[in-house]
């Protein structure tokens, strides 16, 4: 599974986000203009791979990963260590590592109680990563933005009550409120997601299905009406609470660069998702953040002004307070 977010917490933070050898700072500051630049690398001390640098090793590839084998380094040293792979054997880099993780205790007066702190939250974020499945966001996502679909399977659905449930009983650091506060966001996102999505749901095989309860057959053409455009209500605030919940990860993500660990999934960039087909038969990839300015000011605000609002978010899919609103009866 790589190295996980905690791991990672402990080793910039212990090391105080300095190579271990010639101690060069590896995160730049943000700029005016620019963001944090991140210079260093998280080294194995036993390669990953058995034929790596000090890669012939007992260790199983879990354990490869781990705190006690990885050290912090600059981009040169790391890349020394592993051509001078014999002068820096496991034996010399542990020490390093430990003689630098000394010296940022003493000459850096580490604050210990913030950095277990900041452990804490990382192995909260660990579990909610995992149980979100943030690495497959976008695919199980793409079930309720299927259009005719909406559906959800039932292993997903099982693992987000999970989340919820772990999420609200933590007990959290009282150290970066806006991170707490990004985190109750999205619970609560995610609840009235479930409210709405379970409001017409029904089980078949390994889904949860939109159930479609516009189809009565009972050739009552206005009654059929009605209820389409209800239908047509319902599967657009689901996907706007989805595209919600999606701006609600990426927030967290900003949250957890800002106060814990500036890399934190740089590499896999913003939450995406894809949506269609749509008339053309097309799929469509969106992005979707809350905006730059006043980000804290405009999460989510409860599901009944949210329908209100959602016309105002850089995507939306419906608009309207019902299937009676005006607004929502002039777009169908
Ligand atoms: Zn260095
Ligand atoms: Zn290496």
């Amino acid at each position: 599974m790589g190295i996980t977010s905690k791991t990672r917490k402990m080793l910039w933070g212990r090391s105080a986000n300095r190579c271990a050898i010639c101690r060069m700072n590896l995160v730049m500051d943000e700029t005016e203009t620019d963001d944090e630049s991140v210079i260093g690398d998280e080294c194995h001390i036993v390669a990953r791979e058995k034929d790596g640098p000090r890669g012939d090793s007992v260790l199983t590839s879990e354990q490869r990963d781990k705190y006690t084998n990885l050290i912090l380094l600059c981009k040169v040293h790391h890349k020394v260590i592993d051509d001078q792979s014999f002068s820096y054997s496991v034996q010399y880099l542990t020490e390093l590592k430990e003689k630098h993780e000394e010296w940022v205790n003493k000459a850096l007066d580490l604050d210990v109680v913030k950095q277990r702190d900041e452990e804490v939250y990382m192995t909260f974020i660990d579990k909610w990563s995992e149980l979100c499945e943030l690495e497959n966001w976008k695919s199980w996502t793409s079930n309720i933005f299927f259009a005719g679909g909406y559906s959800l399977s039932i292993q997903m659905n099982d693992k987000l009550q999970e989340v919820k449930e772990y999420l609200f009983s933590r007990i959290w650091p009282e150290r970066y409120l806006e991170l707490n506060d990004s985190f109750e966001n999205f619970t609560i996102i995610l609840n009235d997601f479930f409210g709405v999505f379970h409001k017409h749901s029904e089980r078949r095989g390994e889904y949860y299905y939109t159930e479609r309860f516009y189809n009565v057959r009972d050739g009552d053409e206005e009654k059929y009406h009605g209820l389409l455009c209800e239908y047509n209500f319902h599967v657009d605030l689901l996907q706007d609470l989805l595209l919600e919940l999606t701006r609600a990860v990426n927030h967290i993500c900003d949250m957890v660069r800002r106060f814990l660990l500036p890399s934190y999934r740089i590499n896999e960039g913003l939450l995406l998702i894809v949506s269609g087909p749509y008339k053309d038969l097309s799929m469509r990839v969106f992005r979707t953040q809350y905006k730059e300015k006043n980000r804290s000011t405009e999460l989510y605000p409860g599901l009944d002004k949210f329908k209100e609002i959602r016309s105002t978010r850089d995507v939306c899919f419906g608009v309207g307070k019902d299937a009676n609103d005006p607004e929502f009866l002039k777009n169908t």
